[in-house]
């Protein structure tokens, strides 16, 4: 049975070149100063929802929400393989925080069901490389009313009777097996799988393809919901916290137990430890 998935791109700043003027007074980030790249996660998602789509037929569809020059990203999904794309671009839904990202996502997610069919998965990264929250894959779940699948790292089966799939979660240190009903919302980490090149066939192929461009006059949100105006998260600073450095002087030093118990007690002390 034929799956048809959404996939989550996002256009971030290259971090390898971060400027001086790489934040607005605003706290918003400054897109325009900045080099743009893929985000990097988004990257495994999109071959996930390929190799789905490969193994089972269906579509698949790139999502981003961004300025215009996000049309880059859409662009390389489309090269890799996409079979649609669909960009958010509106000054509307510029200097969204998490909640409004997500929701104008979501609404987007229902209008390609709308307009194409019924979504059967949404993929996602983590998280995005810039604000790195890692809540917009959860948002859109609870938006949609998805279970919401993350930190996932491989697909175990994807069932077409019962409509259920079953996919590894990597946790620290140990694996979980988790199977849910369609459909969900899938977030994956960056060591799931190695992304396919756009070959050049693959790029001539996609020439046809075309990105529609959506501004809030398709989706008809309320404008106190989107953008800078549906924002509460306000990111007044980013700063490297300073570390104090300390020396510890004390008899106990002298031997491995002596210096356990002094490090017990002195974490104590500062209530750093569970009694
Ligand atoms: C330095 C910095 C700090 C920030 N801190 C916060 C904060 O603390 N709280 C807050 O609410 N906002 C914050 N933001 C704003 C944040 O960048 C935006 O809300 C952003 O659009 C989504 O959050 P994220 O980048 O953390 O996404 P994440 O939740 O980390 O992204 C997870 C995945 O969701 C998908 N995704 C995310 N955004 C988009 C998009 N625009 N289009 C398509 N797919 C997308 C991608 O697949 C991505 O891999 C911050 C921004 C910056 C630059």
């Amino acid at each position: 049975m034929p799956y048809r998935s959404v996939v989550l791109v996002k256009q971030v700043p290259d971090t390898k070149n971060i400027s001086g003027n790489a934040m607005t007074p605003e706290g918003t980030i400054n897109r325009a100063a900045l080099p743009a790249v893929f985000n990097p996660e988004d990257l495994n998602a999109l071959e996930m929802a390929l190799q789905v789509r490969d193994r089972q037929g269906g579509e698949v569809i790139a999502l981003s929400m961004g300025p215009p020059s996000a049309a880059e990203v859409l662009r390389e999904a489309l090269f890799r393989g996409a079979d649609g794309a669909v960009l958010l671009s509106d000054r509307k839904f510029a200097g969204a925080d998490t909640l409004a990202t997500s929701y104008a996502l979501a609404c987007a997610v229902r209008a390609i069901e709308k307009e194409r069919g019924k979504v059967d998965l949404v993929f996602a990264g983590r998280q995005a490389i810039d604000g790195d929250t890692a809540q917009v894959g959860p948002g859109i779940a609870t938006r949609l009313g998805y279970t919401q699948l993350t930190l996932v790292d491989r697909i175990e089966n994807l069932d077409p009777q019962k409509r259920l799939i079953r996919v590894r979660r990597k946790l620290e240190g140990r694996h979980e097996i988790v199977e849910a009903p369609l459909p969900v919302m899938i977030t994956v980490v960056r060591e799931l799988n190695r992304p396919r090149y756009p070959t050049v066939p693959m790029r001539l192929a996609s020439g046809q393809a075309e990105i529609s461009t959506w501004t809030n006059k398709v989706l008809q949100l309320d404008e106190r919901t989107i953008g800078l105006k549906g924002s509460p998260t306000c990111v007044s600073r980013i700063f490297s916290p300073q570390r104090d450095k300390g020396e510890m002087i004390g008899d106990g030093l002298r031997d491995p137990k002596g210096t356990a118990n002094l490090l017990i007690a002195k974490l104590l002390s500062k209530d750093l430890l569970p009694l």
